[in-house]
């Protein structure tokens, strides 16, 4: 006979704060927003989601240059300043569901510039979110992803730093280290988001007490594919699913404890699905 399965979903699973208030607000502007509702850039990473959006009548705009009419909902990853204040000059209705961690970043940034700083920025240069908070620091700002990138010479004596909000904190003490002392003045404000670091955290922690880990999230989203990493790191049999009917019988075969987690970006409803789909296929 079979022993049942025991499943156990990580502790920090699925939508993280700013992702749930982005959709709260999504929610409310279909109800009730001045039409057509656009969001610029997908809300979140997962397509599932963004479909539902789509059947409430909220569309994606690419450009804000597209968005000609009605409502812009910014997401939580933010927006460059100039976007925000061209959407306004024309009279777009503007939600701003910018997270508050993002936000932060954004608003320390701003002031290191306003103070004379030198903004450096530690987070990937081509990310929707480094991209508004540099446009805040200043047109002399760095964006760098580790001491490699610091330039030999700097502009300025005293440097302001602040971080992307999914960084590792392991990243920025590094990038501490090597700039202090190369600098009068440095001035770190620690803007990483708890919430990337806790869903890590419980990942890693679940991967190493299972057979078998199920991560479930867009393929398109960074933090559910970084996710995936670090269990398949401790757990080599980790598979990284977008929906609960790819998951397939034999993946289970032999399993005893299979572990489940999710990114930020993945409803509830979702994980609940795999949960489902696992006990289907292994009662
Ligand atoms: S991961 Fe953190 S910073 Fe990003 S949206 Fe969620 S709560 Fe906000």
């Amino acid at each position: 006979m079979t022993e049942s399965l025991e499943i156990r979903v990580a502790q920090f699973a699925g939508f993280c704060w700013g992702v749930e208030r982005a959709l709260e607000i999504a929610r409310q502007a279909a109800a009730s927003a001045p039409k057509p509702v656009r969001s610029l850039g997908p809300l979140i990473h997962n397509p599932g989601v963004i479909r539902d959006l789509a059947g409430q009548g909220i569309e994606v705009a690419d450009r804000a240059e597209d968005i000609l009419s009605g409502t812009a909902i910014i997401r939580s990853h933010g927006v460059q300043h100039q976007v925000l204040e061209d959407l306004r000059t024309r009279a777009i209705n503007v939600l701003d569901a910018t997270c508050i961690f993002v936000k932060a970043a954004q608003e320390k940034a701003a002031r290191l510039r306003e103070q004379g700083y030198l903004v450096m920025i530690l987070g990937e240069p081509a990310h929707p979110e480094v991209l508004a908070i540099r446009s805040y620091a200043g047109a002399d700002a760095l964006v760098v992803e580790g001491p490699e990138d610091v330039p030999a010479k700097l502009s300025k004596v005293r440097v302001g730093l602040v971080v992307q909000t999914t960084q590792a904190p392991e990243r920025l003490a590094a990038l501490v280290a090597a700039v202090a002392p190369r600098v009068r003045e440095l001035r770190v404000y620690n803007t990483i988001c708890s919430a990337t670091e806790q869903r890590q955290r419980a990942a890693v922690e679940v991967a190493g007490a299972v057979d078998v880990v199920v991560v479930v999230g867009g393929r398109n989203s960074g933090n559910t594919t970084r996710l995936a990493d670090l269990c398949r790191a401790v757990q080599p049999r980790t598979y990284h699913v977008e929906s609960a009917k790819e998951i397939r019988g034999e993946w289970l075969a032999g399993s005893a404890k299979v572990g489940v987690t999710a990114g930020a970006s993945t409803p509830q409803e979702q994980i609940d699905a795999v949960v489902q789909r696992i006990r289907e296929l292994r009662p």
